[in-house]
């Protein structure tokens, strides 16, 4: 999947979080940084490319990204695993950690902004080419369907004339079936 995908497939699933759970009353600086935080886990697995987006996306990120990305190991191996989502869970919660004191707003929601991205980015992932190494450091890629000749190419076309718009047309849904909880919402902010 492209970045372009992930980033929308990272907004719908907090998207969809929001019109299921209840209503959170934060503030606008949360709900600026939630999204900001989500929109970077979404391209988070993809840091073992050099090239992502994730890197582009941070201060002095292509010179770091050329330190780490090494370390990492080839594209899609634990950053596309169980084990990495449970490390990115410990590291993004450590690091929010450490700027809640420079920072004042909501780390909670921002943390799970942000793993909502990263798990959302994984579930995409599963239905490409390439699959993805689920059970690192087990050698077995996973693939939905099976057969990788069913699976789709990144950035082809199956991504652009499908996948892609069946989730801009779902938040579409979501918010039209959820309108009032978006008025509510926003009638906080708005006043
Ligand atoms: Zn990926």
């Amino acid at each position: 999947m492209t970045g372009r995908t992930h980033d929308l497939a990272a907004f719908t699933a907090l998207n969809y979080l929001f019109v299921t759970q209840p209503l959170v009353h934060t503030s606008i600086a949360t709900v600026f940084v939630t999204i900001g935080a989500n929109m970077l886990g979404g391209v988070a697995p993809d840091i073992d490319q050099a090239t992502a987006q994730f890197w582009q996306r941070l201060p002095a990120g292509s010179i770091i990204s050329r330190l780490i990305t090494p370390i990492l190991g080839s594209h899609r191996m634990i950053s596309h695993s169980f084990l990495g989502i449970f490390i990115a869970s410990l590291l993004s919660r450590w690091i929010l950690d450490a700027l809640k004191n420079v920072l004042i707003v909501d780390m909670n929601l921002v943390w799970i902004g942000f793993m909502i991205g990263f798990i959302s980015h994984i579930v995409m992932d599963i239905i490409s080419k390439e699959g993805e190494p689920l059970l690192f450091p087990l050698p077995f890629k996973f693939g939905i369907p099976p057969f990788r000749f069913l699976r789709l190419t990144t950035g082809g076309m199956m991504e652009k004339t499908i996948i892609f718009p069946s989730l801009m047309l779902f938040n579409g849904y979501l918010i039209y079936t959820n309108y009032h909880k978006f008025l509510d919402f926003l009638k906080i902010y708005i006043k």
